[in-house]
């Protein structure tokens, strides 16, 4: 099963992908892990995408698109893979396809976790974040058993500094610039669903379980 999950920034993407990751065996890929992954460990990559995710801009498609299609060449993903945070713009959509159509595949399911700007805002602000294992959690919605420590590594769990508000209002805008678009790309291919991203975190994702329906 190969799926994307599309959302505006602090939607749930994330939280939502480790579990059906988790459910149907298959890797969770998350651009932004693996960006931050790189920054942790001081590559060229990670200095160069730092300047643009410290900005609340995107990093340029030249250096996301490969390293997905790379990426999901892997073994691991013979069986599928779900994409949390990419494609989020209309070209990486395309070189996505492209990759895949060489292949003789294609994506399966597009779902859009819909969360109005409002509820963004006060999800990214109390969303703290493992800088460790990437766990996410927030301080009311979703708490760490012991106060800033992560439940999984023990480390601490922190406020990325993209979470902080001026550069949420960024992002947002650059979501509805750039990443919205693509809701209608994937209606047009007939593999787009969409699940309301404003319930609690369990009823979205057996929302998202049934409309897979597998
Ligand atoms: P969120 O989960 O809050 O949407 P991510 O962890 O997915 O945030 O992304 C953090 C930042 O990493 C983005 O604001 C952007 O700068 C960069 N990024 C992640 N994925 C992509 C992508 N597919 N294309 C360009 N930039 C990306
Ligand atoms: P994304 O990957 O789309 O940026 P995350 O999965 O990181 O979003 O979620 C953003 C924040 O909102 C996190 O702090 C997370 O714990 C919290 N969150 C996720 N889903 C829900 C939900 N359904 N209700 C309330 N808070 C949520
Ligand atoms: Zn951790």
């Amino acid at each position: 099963m190969k799926i994307i999950m599309l959302g505006a920034p602090g939607a749930g993407k994330g939280t939502q992908a480790k579990q059906i990751a988790a459910k149907y065996s298959i890797p969770h890929i998350s651009t932004g892990d693996i960006f931050r992954a790189n920054i942790k460990n001081g590559t060229e990559l990670g200095k160069k995408a730092k300047e643009y995710m410290d900005q609340g801009a995107l990093v340029p498609d030249e250096l996301t698109c490969d390293l997905v299609v790379d990426r999901i060449a892997q073994d691991d993903c013979k069986n599928g893979f779900i994409l949390d945070g990419f494609p989020r713009t209309i070209p990486q959509a395309e070189a996505l396809d492209v990759a895949l159509t060489k292949r003789g595949e294609s994506m399966d399911y597009a779902i859009d976790v819909d969360v109005p700007d409002q509820n963004i805002v006060d999800r990214m602000g109390g969303r703290r974040a493992c800088l460790n294992c990437g766990a996410t959690y927030h301080v009311v919605f979703n708490p760490t058993k012991v106060e800033e420590k992560c439940d999984n590594c023990g480390s601490d769990t922190v406020l990325r500094d993209d979470d902080k508000p001026e550069t949420v209002q960024k992002r947002l805008k650059v979501y509805h610039d750039q990443t919205q678009p693509l809701i209608d790309y994937y209606k047009n291919k007939n593999i787009l669903k969409t699940v309301d991203g404003t319930q609690p975190m369990d009823k979205v994702f057996t929302d998202i379980v049934a409309l897979l329906g597998e």
